[in-house]
């Protein structure tokens, strides 16, 4: 399989009605970035920065912080790569930060929350991406956002950082683009709010599903009775679709979904046209996309979405679609 899909490695993702999707990666440190070689994706549409504090003994210095976003821009050449602020806590722990337990960690004191309560490590990582970038283009993503006010004051925090530069003796970004992660379900009903003021929104489907089912994305206990791409979450994924299109603003889809083909057709079927995954689920999608008609599942779908009167899930309607095509 993977001499077939190297094969299919300059083979634009064009689906069979002509529309291009964009495939990305997903990493978080330098060794999966050499996959970008093999599997021709277009650039890496969510760097995890958290990975780096994860694997280290003691918090990475602003320099060492510096080498590594330096370094996987480096790599990139002239391909987009878009940096997420430290999602630490719930499931993802750092031994060397001290924590009080929680009830219900992937509820908690995590990821921005706790980057807001704690600015001197905001200010070292938006600095270190800062200088890093220095004269490149920057996109940073901001997880976890609850609140559209919590995004604007994250925003306004890097844009005084950015404007500090100069006096520093550094070199502003080219271009600063700055987005919002989708993956906490108040922000879907605050989209209008939110989508003027970013740049760019990723929805993070496995935070976001594990928050709109209650149901824990680690317990497979719970997490498999709910099917991620049944109608609700459809609907509540095509909310974002359609408000990121009434804005003119990109979004990508970076969860697990993106690289599993039924659940990526599910989202080509609202609209979606940017994915980013593991570097492995490059290939098996673009096959996906080089085999379908994407007009033509949009419109079966959207009558699905709509009226609801279809038996049967989404995933028996879409796997019934890809037998008849
Ligand atoms: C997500 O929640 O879908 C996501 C991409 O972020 P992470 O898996 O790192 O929480
Ligand atoms: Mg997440």
């Amino acid at each position: 399989r993977r001499a077939h899909y190297a094969a299919l490695k300059d083979t634009p993702p064009v689906s069979r009605d002509g529309q291009h999707i964009t495939l990305l990666h997903n990493s978080g440190l330098l060794a999966d970035m050499a996959m970008l070689e093999e599997t021709g994706a277009e650039g890496v549409g969510l760097f995890r920065t958290e990975l780096q504090f994860m694997i280290a003994s003691k918090m990475p210095r602003v320099k060492e912080q510096v080498e590594l976003y330096a370094q996987a821009m480096r790599l990139m050449g002239d391909k987009p790569i878009v940096f997420r602020l430290l999602d630490i806590g719930g499931d993802k722990v750092v031994p060397y930060m001290r924590s009080t337990a929680e009830e219900n960690p992937a509820m908690g004191w995590r990821s921005l929350r706790l980057a807001l309560d704690r600015p001197a490590l905001l200010r070292t990582q938006v600095r270190a991406l800062l200088q890093a970038a220095s004269g490149k283009p920057l996109r940073i993503l901001v997880p976890m956002v609850t609140e559209a006010r919590e995004y604007m004051k994250v925003k306004r925090f890097i844009l005084r950082e950015n404007e500090r530069l100069p006096r520093l003796g550094f070199a502003q970004p080219e271009t600063l683009e700055i987005g919002s992660m989708i993956e906490v379900p108040s922000l879907l009903f605050e989209l209008d709010r939110l989508l003027p003021e970013t740049d760019f929104v990723s929805i993070g489907s496995n935070d976001l599903i594990q928050f709109l089912t209650a149901a824990d994305r680690a317990n497979p206990r719970v997490a498999n009775n709910y099917d991620p791409i049944a109608r609700p979450r459809l609907r509540a994924l095509k909310l974002v679709v359609d408000a990121a299109q009434k804005y003119g603003k990109p979004v990508t889809m970076c969860g697990e979904l993106a690289g599993r083909p039924i659940e990526a057709m599910a989202l080509l079927s609202i609209g979606m046209t940017r994915l980013s995954m593991g570097a492995s689920s490059i290939g098996p999608i673009k096959e996906m996309v080089l085999g379908l008609d994407v007009a033509a599942l949009k419109a079966e779908m959207n009558d699905y979405l709509e009226n609801g009167e279809t038996e049967g899930s989404a995933r028996e309607f879409l796997v019934e679609f890809a037998e008849r095509h």
